[in-house]
């Protein structure tokens, strides 16, 4: 143990530095709450996993100042074909969402959803977390933890020179992944579905493009020697996924991918193998004491078209982040803490129950038809609906979601409207670090000052009028869901 390094101390330690970990650092550091974060890796796995990141994903990561290129795909959850190969024949196409009415999440966000394999992603992640003033560690494990009423002590074990270190933190951050070791050391137990299947990939670079020029861009493999599923990374980079759990040697992993190409003249460079074990597993609770699961830690969902599983983990980040900055700083009680795990939760569950009742996972269910009703994309994705003691008029009666982003406000993301569409300029632009309070009544303004003066809680305030854009009073009290009652 090397004691010298035993005062470090910070109020806040991350585990885990892959999407969500490096998404809570920055986030974290953005509301200028000191961070550190330790990875046992020293850099991102070279076979990627996720590639799409949702509307809601990219509204947070624009609220912090991270710009995601654009990619070529739209927004929304990709298309999918069942196919014989990529040359071969093509049967048919079928969406994610059937008979889908809400639109794309991307009609009322300020961006759009995107293609980037994860470790592009996580490279900007870690760019953006180190600007901010987050201390990323690379490299270094947590190897045991321990908490008490004022805080975790944690021991840590730097890989290079493989010496070991205790640390302090105020709070604990376990975005350690699926088979997470802080929430097996918690004692937390896990619901849902479970092991659903074990998967082998092939990462390999091939000229494949031209076959994305229908916008098709998920491949499900049905040949009869050959059931597999196929997709790009969005950069020369291909993943086939195979459910036989077979060990294959150079030679047979480039004959199954020219077999799922259906072309024996095509280059295929290999890049690395995968194993998965495909999972939904929610935990029982997120947070223990001063530890909070985020991400795959507290809900591994298996991939799907939704995005689903780091999205879901990128918004626990956010949420948590927010609120460890509140308690921190001293303007909102600890149990505003409490409120993670009931606002989280129920979201976790919602998406892996709707997982289930998709055709996507038909062959999953024990019976025919699921009986969940399928909900809409928009819905899902904007109208999530928390239902938590912070929260006035959201009951536990409530459903977890509201049927469209604008239906009820109270308890959902606060609504996109345009203030300036010449300079791209958001409502969402407005909120991010602290309370604000939006009116098209300036008389609000001294409200938002008195409560700052007497509450000690800072409230900024965003005027809403005719010279924002020339409706822009009416767009906001529809979307707000304000009546003229509502005014002052
Ligand atoms: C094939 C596949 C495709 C997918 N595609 C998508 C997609 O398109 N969109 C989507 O939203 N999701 C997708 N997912 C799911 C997504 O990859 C996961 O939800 C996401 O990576 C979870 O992120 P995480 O940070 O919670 O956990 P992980 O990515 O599992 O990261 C956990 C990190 O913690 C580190 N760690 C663990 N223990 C310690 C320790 N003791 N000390 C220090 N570090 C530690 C690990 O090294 C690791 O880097 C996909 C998953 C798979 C398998």
């Amino acid at each position: 143990m090397d004691t010298s390094r035993d005062h470090d101390n910070t109020p806040v330690l991350i585990v885990g530095g892959s999407l969500v970990g490096l998404s809570a650092a920055v986030f974290l550091a953005w509301h200028r709450v000191p961070t550190v974060l330790v990875e046992r890796h020293t850099g991102s796995s070279v076979h990627p996993r996720a590639i799409g990141y949702t509307t809601r994903t990219l509204e947070l990561f624009r609220s912090v100042g991270i710009e995601v290129p654009r990619s070529v795909e739209r927004g929304g959850p990709p298309r999918r074909a069942r196919v014989e190969s990529l040359a071969g024949a093509w049967h048919e196409e079928y969406p994610w969402t059937p008979h889908a009415q809400g639109g794309s999440p991307d009609d009322f966000s300020p961006v759009h959803g995107t293609a980037i394999a994860q470790d592009r992603l996580e490279s900007l992640l870690r760019a953006r977390a180190i600007e901010l003033g987050a201390d990323l560690r690379l490299g270094t494990k947590l190897i045991a933890f321990d908490q008490d009423d004022d805080g975790v002590t944690a021991v840590l074990n730097r890989g290079d020179d493989g010496s070991q270190y205790r640390m302090r933190a105020d709070y604990l951050v376990a975005a350690d992944g699926g088979s997470s070791t802080i929430r097996n050391t918690l004692g937390i137990g896990r619901g849902g579905r479970g092991l659903l299947s074990v998967q082998r990939s092939i990462l390999f670079r091939a000229p494949l493009q031209d076959y994305l020029r229908h916008g098709v861009v998920q491949f499900e493999i049905d040949h009869a020697d050959l059931k597999a599923f196929l997709t790009p990374y969005s950069d020369g980079r291909w993943v086939l996924m195979l459910g036989d759990d077979t060990e294959r040697t150079e030679d047979e992993q480039r004959a199954v991918v020219r077999q799922a190409v259906g072309r024996s003249n095509v280059p295929i460079d290999l890049i690395t193998t995968g194993r998965w074990e495909l999972a939904a597993a929610i935990a029982d609770q997120f947070s223990y004491g001063r530890a909070f699961l985020a991400g795959d830690a507290a809900h591994q969902l298996p991939p799907n078209r939704g995005g689903y599983g780091a999205n879901t983990g990128i918004e626990d980040a956010h949420n948590l982040s927010w609120k460890l900055a509140a308690v921190l700083g001293g303007t909102s009680r600890p149990e505003l803490l409490d409120t993670y795990d009931s606002e989280r939760r129920p979201i976790a569950w919602l998406r892996h129950d709707q997982l289930f009742a998709r055709a996507d996972y038909k062959a999953f269910l024990d019976a025919p038809e699921s009986a969940v009703p399928i909900i809409d994309d928009t819905a899902m994705e904007l109208g999530q609906l928390y239902r938590s003691a912070a929260l006035p008029e959201t009951g536990a009666d409530l459903p977890p979601r509201a049927a469209r982003p604008v239906d009820r406000p109270t308890g959902t993301r606060a609504p996109h409207l345009w203030l300036d569409t010449t300079a791209h300029r958001s409502l969402l632009d407005e909120f991010g670090r602290g309370w604000v309070l939006v009116s098209d009544d300036h008389a609000w303004e001294l409200a938002a000052a008195r409560a700052t003066a007497e509450l000690g809680v800072s409230a900024a305030f965003t005027h809403i009028d005719a010279a924002t854009a020339p409706d822009a009073a009416a767009q906001f009290r529809i979307a707000y869901g304000l009546g003229p009652a509502a005014r002052r």
